[in-house]
């Protein structure tokens, strides 16, 4: 095991200068943050993950992956753990005053590259190509909570060979996107999750296990990437566009949503609904993706 010791009850890590180093501990993540003089940002969403068994949880859940891409670092706690099981990590981290604190926390080990910048602007595809070649890779993030929904929907449209995205995010964000037709949390996320991977909860996180704690619980989400979409359909965009409209007003019928929400005569819309095999007065809560998709060829179908 690279840079530890282990027995059969614990495991040492050191900082490479041969001092046991702990990041699940408060008093190591202040020590560490008084020697770099790094002020935590609330902005940025650091908020440090203090539970050893959630990020075990979390490099299981990523699997045997040829490659790690983790998002935000932070001081590197996941990295280390995440290191010690994969191939090749490659942490981007938006914060430059963290990239110090990296060096010395990661210093000891050579399968980790530290990449500056913000994941949102950047080039996942190239980033990953330079890093693992065709390799498989998965994600395990502890996410900044303002980024969840855009990097989620992101790096699951975007057809990259990920094998799981594994991600720790607000647990009523993550109820929804695992949602099932017909419960209070399913919406457009939940059908585009389902569309493109299986969908689960695989840890639920109290807002003690971090430091600072946040005000909300959490919950890590894996991934699992299907290797085509779930359902075949004639126009993606339009399914999608369905999708949107059928949750646009949640109290109103799937008919009354959808033709105002597409611009379409209600009578012909109801034709078009007889057509799918569904019912016009059902809500759009109520469908499962199956039923999306024979709406959305449908329609395809008959413009
Ligand atoms: N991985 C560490 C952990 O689990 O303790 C830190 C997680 S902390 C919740 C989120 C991290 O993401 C912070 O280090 C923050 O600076 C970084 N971050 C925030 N926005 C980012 C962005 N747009 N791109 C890359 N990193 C970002």
């Amino acid at each position: 095991m690279k840079g530890g010791e282990s027995s059969a009850f614990f495991i040492v890590y050191t900082n490479g200068k041969g001092q046991a180093m702990d990041l699940t501990s408060i008093q190591e993540i202040k020590a560490v943050a008084k020697r770099f003089g790094f002020h935590f940002s609330k902005g940025l969403g650091q908020n440090f993950l203090l539970d050893p068994s959630v990020l075990q949880h979390i490099v299981k859940a990523a699997g045997a992956a040829d490659g790690i891409l983790e998002i935000g670092p932070g001081f590197g706690v996941l990295t280390r753990e995440l290191a010690q099981a994969a191939r090749k990590v490659v942490a981007v981290e938006i914060d430059n005053s963290l990239l110090p604190v990296l060096e010395y926390t990661l210093g000891e080990f050579d399968n980790v590259q530290v990449v500056p910048g913000d994941i949102l602007k950047m080039d996942i595809g190239a980033l990953l190509h330079d890093a693992f070649g065709d390799g498989r890779v998965s994600v395990a993030a502890n996410l900044p909570y303002y980024i969840t929904t855009p990097i989620i929907t992101r790096l699951i449209e975007s057809r990259l060979p990920f094998e799981n995205i594994v991600v720790m995010v607000q647990k009523e964000v993550a109820m929804r996107l695992c949602a099932q037709a017909g419960t209070k949390d399913y919406g457009a996320v939940s059908v585009l999750c389902s569309y493109y991977t299986d969908a689960e909860i695989v840890a639920r996180v109290p807002a003690a296990s971090f430091y600072p704690p946040p005000k909300v619980d959490s919950a890590v989400v894996r991934f699992h990437m299907l290797e085509r979409p779930r359902v075949a359909v004639r126009d993606e965009k339009l399914l999608f566009r369905v999708v949107k409209a059928a949750f646009a007003q949640r109290r109103k019928t799937l008919l009354n949503c959808l033709s105002s929400g597409l611009g379409m005569d209600k009578q012909a819309m109801a034709g078009l609904l007889e057509q799918a095999g569904v019912a016009p007065g059902i809500r759009g809560e109520r469908l499962n993706l199956l039923e999306f998709a024979a709406i959305s060829d449908v329609i395809q179908k008959n413009m």
